[in-house]
């Protein structure tokens, strides 16, 4: 049987909560009580193996990381949808090829994404509202020389995400 009046001191001695002297008076029990020696190995092996899970053990570094990588995988799906509606646009709105370009904020900070130019005897520069592009208002034929025949006629689309500048090429 284990001593009833000694399990909770067990546990405590076990997580090295006793102070030296009351430690030692259960050592001194341990010694000749095989139940509550029993008792405190079990709680031992229990504890250790707590010890071993990182629930609640999660250092600093660890979850800067994993909200790192968190954040990344989010940013990834969401330029993964951005390309998608892009590509989803060009398909829906001109039947020449398209050339989506998708350019990293970090080497092209906003400013630089409209001066992306490309020579080109046409250029249109329509606002798209991000989510969801669906107006891709062309403007009215304005008086401008007729592009040549061969020469692609050239439309930027800028969406309100200045990292994204989507370049139609078409025949
Ligand atoms: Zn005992």
């Amino acid at each position: 049987m284990i001593c009833r009046e000694m399990e909770e001191r067990i546990a405590l001695h076990v997580s090295g909560d006793l102070e030296t002297g009351a430690a030692a008076e259960v050592d001194e029990h341990l010694a000749r009580c095989l139940a509550c020696r029993t008792l405190a190995a079990e709680l031992k092996a229990n504890r250790e193996s707590m010890i071993g899970l990182p629930v609640g053990e999660i250092r600093e570094a660890d979850y800067a990381e994993l909200r790192a990588r968190l954040d990344e995988s989010r940013r990834r799906e969401r330029a993964l949808r951005r390309w998608a509606l892009a590509a989803a646009v060009s398909a829906a709105v001109l039947g020449g090829s398209a050339l989506v370009r998708f350019l990293d904020p970090a080497r092209h900070p906003a400013p630089a994404a409209a001066r992306v130019e490309t020579p080109a005897p046409v250029e249109r520069a329509v606002r798209v509202p991000a989510p969801p592009p669906m107006t891709v208002a062309r403007k009215p034929a304005a008086p401008r020389k007729t592009p040549e025949a061969g020469e692609p006629l050239v439309v930027k689309i800028v969406t309100d995400d200045p990292d994204i500048v989507i370049v139609w090429l078409v025949d």
